[in-house]
């Protein structure tokens, strides 16, 4: 078993940090190394870490065992011989962590860390900006940890004292002589409400609750490719969990609406467009501007081109949200007829008509096996 760190080390913080010091150290390593989070091999084991110094060094009579006799003293992950441990029952979070992870130490269960409710706000983007990605900030209403008494619930930011009743357990137990002899009974302490505390002098900033109501701004970071209907997590930026710091904060979950664009539409990482030509640009082909979400580009349209003949623009469509490549933008041609001809035109299109004659072409029953196959291959995106 590799030499424990120093629990100091392991939240960087110095030996005289402040409760307040110590939980906002405690916030951003718990961030950082969060398993939904971070990914990295060693990420859980440095969260386990985290916790664990956490624990002892929030709890002040633990943390002055811990100062003056090192590891030995603080009782964590000393395989239970917790000399505190009838202060809040062993190693609440290392419990947690082993049934997450499926490990199982074989000591009691303890509760979870409370955990703050999951917010759900809408953001609603341009197509643009789903395609290429955007910053854009969401406003939330989330309860947050007092920032007047650090979650403490007690004026000044003081630490509440300890049940006397149940002595911080917040629960009592009992022993009770019945006909069957002794049981032992147990329940929430009703001094403290099962809390353990008492909160003998309430805080003003949140009067005595521990959390306040805080509107935010926050920044979301919508990446490249998102799509209509999608939905990013931001974890941890959810509601603070009641009762301070050891608590794990609630999810912002942040739905996209993508609003239609005007001439292009949305398959997948395919985009589509359709582009009118007269007869004689499809007759003859022409170079021309066709717009791209990148900006227009020339293209030539070859001559004989049909009316619904799709033509595919490499790597115009959307980039791949899991970095793949991009897609392609496929655009239909719609040969436009004439409405109104001058009379230079009508001369033009009655010496055309004469040269082409008045004969019809049969087509084949809609479109034959090989015009579907054709028209598959082309409209796939
Ligand atoms: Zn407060
Ligand atoms: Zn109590």
């Amino acid at each position: 078993m590799a030499e424990k760190r120093d629990y100091y080390e392991v939240l960087d913080i110095s030996r005289s940090a402040t409760e307040v010091e110590l939980k906002s150290a405690y916030r951003k390593m718990a961030r950082k190394f969060h398993p939904d989070i971070n990914k990295d091999d060693h990420a859980e084991e440095r969260f386990k870490e985290v916790n664990e110094a956490y624990e002892v060094l929030s709890n002040v009579e633990r943390r002055a065992a811990y100062d003056r006799f090192g590891h030995a003293a603080a009782g964590a992950g000393a395989g239970g011989g917790d000399p505190f441990g009838g202060f809040g029952g062993g190693s609440p979070f290392s419990d947690i962590f082993d049934s997450f992870f499926g490990g199982s130490n074989g000591r009691q269960r303890a509760a979870a860390p409370p955990r703050g409710a999951d917010i759900q706000v809408g953001v609603s983007l341009s197509f643009e900006d789903a395609v290429f990605g955007a910053e854009k900030e969401v406003e939330v209403d989330r309860l947050e940890t007092c920032d007047v008494c650090h979650g403490t619930r007690m004026k000044d930011g003081k630490t509440p004292p300890t049940c006397g009743n149940c002595g911080g357990s917040g629960e009592v137990r009992r022993v009770q002589q019945t006909i069957l002899g002794q049981f032992m009974t147990s329940g929430p302490c009703s001094v403290c409400q099962g809390e353990g505390v008492t909160i003998t002098d309430p805080c003003d900033g949140c009067r005595g609750r521990g959390r306040r109501r805080q509107y935010r701004t926050i920044e979301v970071s919508v990446p490249a490719g998102v799509d209509d209907n999608a939905t990013l997590r931001l974890t941890g930026q959810g509601e603070d969990a009641p009762g301070g710091p050891g608590g794990v904060p609630g999810n912002l979950y942040v739905k996209i609406r993508v609003k239609p664009h005007k001439i292009f539409e949305r398959h997948g990482k395919g985009i589509h467009s359709q582009v009118g030509i007269n007869v004689a640009q499809a007759a003859l082909g022409d170079e021309c501007e066709i717009e791209t979400i990148d900006g227009p580009v020339m293209f030539r349209i070859p001559s004989g081109t049909q009316s619904g003949q799709q033509f595919r623009l490499r790597e115009k469509g959307v980039p791949d949200l899991r970095g793949g490549s991009r897609g392609d933008q496929i655009v239909t041609i719609q040969v436009v007829t004439p409405k109104k001809l001058s009379e230079d035109q009508r001369a033009l299109f009655e010496e055309l008509a004469s040269s082409l004659g008045s004969d019809i072409q049969q087509q084949p029953n809609s479109k034959g096996f090989f015009g579907r196959v054709k028209d598959a291959l082309g409209a796939k995106a």
